[in-house]
């Protein structure tokens, strides 16, 4: 469920509910390496071997912590996220890719906690840079999935048209039906 259009608002949505039953996309440290990776992230190198599964632990708790401020303003985030930004150790560098050469970001990946990195560069650029407007939750009634409205109009409503949205037209069909 990449849906969100921001790694910090997919990280949120490691765990949830898209189709009835709960799922926690971050089990393990092999789990948060390949999400880094699926998301965008980071690469995690010979991490996505050796993780061990406490870092998915504090992963999940940096989640939490996150998901706290978002839905009740709980500022610990802020220590959370500053005592690892403190540890970055990131350079850029230029490729030499297609028509116009590329600036990427390649982190140091040697600990496990250096996978919580980029992570916790991404909350800060949400909370720091982002409209908050566009910065919402699914209208699925049951649904915890949140995401960052890109649209032209600012009009999204739905993690996914597919999920929620389909879910959602069907609801209004039946009740249209009924009224009938
Ligand atoms: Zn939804």
């Amino acid at each position: 469920m990449i849906i969100a259009d921001h790694p910090a608002l997919d990280f949120l949505n490691t765990i949830g509910a898209p189709k009835g039953e709960e799922i926690e996309w971050l089990e393990n440290g092999a789990d948060l390496c390949a999400w880094l990776d699926d998301v965008g992230l980071a690469e995690a190198g010979s991490l996505a071997e050796t993780a061990p599964d406490k870092i998915a632990v504090q992963a999940r708790a940096l989640r939490e912590q996150f998901r706290r401020y978002m839905n009740d303003g709980d500022p610990a985030i802020f220590d959370q996220v500053n005592s690892i930004l403190a540890k970055e150790h990131s350079h850029l560098e230029l490729l030499q890719t297609g028509e116009v050469p590329q600036l990427r970001r390649v982190w140091r990946m040697e600990k496990p906690e250096d996978l919580l990195v980029p992570i916790a560069i991404a909350i800060a650029e949400l909370l720091a840079e982002d409209a908050p407007e566009r910065v919402r939750q699914c209208n699925g009634p049951t649904c915890t999935m949140w995401f960052k409205d890109i649209s032209k109009n600012n009009k999204r409503r739905w993690c996914s048209m597919a999920v929620c949205g389909n879910r959602a037209k069907a609801a209004a069909h039946r009740a249209k039906l009924k009224s009938e």
